[in-house]
């Protein structure tokens, strides 16, 4: 190392120790790689730390100023980096915070959330349902209660750690001593143990059970959606409070809705004539499917009554406002019934002497074919997107 000591440190030769002590510690917090990424300040971090391992040792720093390689021996050489940023923090402000410091941990723990799957109707979806499920978690241990403990007995201060649930354990360095606390390995850090474990749950405070429960499901629920139930996952360790419980909702597809959010598709085919001339078409509705035989004052609509206007053309949509699946925050989608127009496949001589007659009055005996533009499709998109168009 050929740079000044002193120099690195930034302070006078004839600098007293607690002035190196100040200007290191102010160095550490400026180049510590706990605090400082740069990997330039690292390499500076270490320098300085050897400056300041040997002008914190009245020896070293004697046979330094005479000129002596204060690194003979080389034990420690630069050792500072070795340590936290918060071991040098403690190490300056006296130890008495030594890091880990927390008191033995509680063996009362809150319990892990819990989440199942819950298949449902479209209809339950839409229009909200309660059902009755089975849920698999652990309860509290009736035996001991949550304690752990086989009644009668309790548990006992640890011995190793004298309650405490951490042992500290001491590393000197030329920054003094470091202390660090760990937990302790006899009581795993609880501070006590427990001399005779519940036979029921082997000391964990619960075990585990099947119940039923049951949950509301809201309407306007959709694939996916999670029910939260407050307190109703595993209890806890300990006898600690119970996680929460998630049911997430899996929609059954439907025979003749699909959903695509809060709205409905159906498609609905229809004769040619009847497109041609126009009729009222009755429908089901999604409602249909919670109406039970005899639920006649219900007040929900089985089904409903689409105007096809005459000209209708295959193909074209209606949609019908309010008629779709109603949103968790309110308001309601709509239903969009797609119409099929279906061309007769089978004709007996009557009806095709008619639709014959029926072509000469249209003079569409021998039409030519009206040649239009394909509607655009993906592969037009993409032909558009690489012309630039
Ligand atoms: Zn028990």
């Amino acid at each position: 190392m050929s740079q000044d000591l002193y120099e690195l440190l930034g302070v006078d030769r004839d600098a007293d120790g607690d002035t190196i002590k100040k200007a290191y510690r102010r160095l550490a917090r400026q180049y510590h790689p706990d605090v400082n990424p740069d990997p330039s300040a690292q390499e500076h971090f270490k320098e300085v730390s050897r400056a300041y391992e040997v002008l914190s040792d009245p020896a070293k720093r004697a046979s330094y100023d005479r000129g002596g390689d204060p690194f003979g021996g080389a034990a420690g050489f630069g050792q500072g980096a070795g340590f936290s940023f918060t071991d040098i923090m403690d190490a300056f402000f006296g130890g008495a915070g030594a890091t880990g410091g927390r008191g033995p941990r509680p063996r009362e723990r809150r319990g892990q959330d819990a989440l199942i799957r819950l298949e449902v109707q479209l209809a339950d979806a839409a229009f909200g349902v309660t059902r009755e499920i089975k849920v698999d978690t652990a309860v509290l241990c009736t035996t001991c209660h949550g304690s752990g403990a086989t009644p009668g007995s309790k548990p006992v201060p640890c011995e190793t750690c004298r309650g405490a649930g951490e042992v500290a354990h001491v590393q000197r360095s030329f920054l003094g001593e470091i202390r660090t606390l760990r937990p302790c390995a006899a009581c795993r850090g609880y501070g006590t143990i427990i001399p005779d474990p519940c036979r029921e749950c082997g000391g964990d405070g619960r075990v585990r059970s099947r119940r039923t429960l049951t949950v509301k499901i809201p309407a306007g629920v959709d694939d996916g959606t999670r029910v939260q139930l407050a307190g109703e996952g595993e209890i806890g360790p300990g006898g600690g409070p119970a996680g929460d419980l998630y049911v997430e909702i899996h929609v059954a597809p439907h025979p003749t809705f699909t959903r695509n959010g809060s709205d409905l598709h159906c498609t609905v085919s229809l004769p040619m004539s009847a497109a041609a001339l126009g009729t009222t078409l009755t429908l089901p509705t999604l409602e249909a499917d919670v109406v039970t035989g005899e639920d006649t004052d219900s007040g929900l609509e089985t089904s409903f009554d689409l105007d096809v206007r005459p000209g209708t053309q295959s193909g074209s949509e209606q949609v019908l406002r309010g008629r779709g699946v109603p949103g968790l925050r309110g308001g309601r989608g709509d239903l969009v019934v797609t119409l099929v127009v279906e061309t007769p496949t089978r004709l007996d001589a009557r009806q095709e002497e008619l639709l014959r007659e029926l072509a000469a009055i249209r003079g569409e005996e021998a039409p030519s074919g009206q040649v239009r533009a394909t509607h655009k499709g993906m592969f037009g998109r993409l032909r558009d997107a690489f012309n630039g168009h």
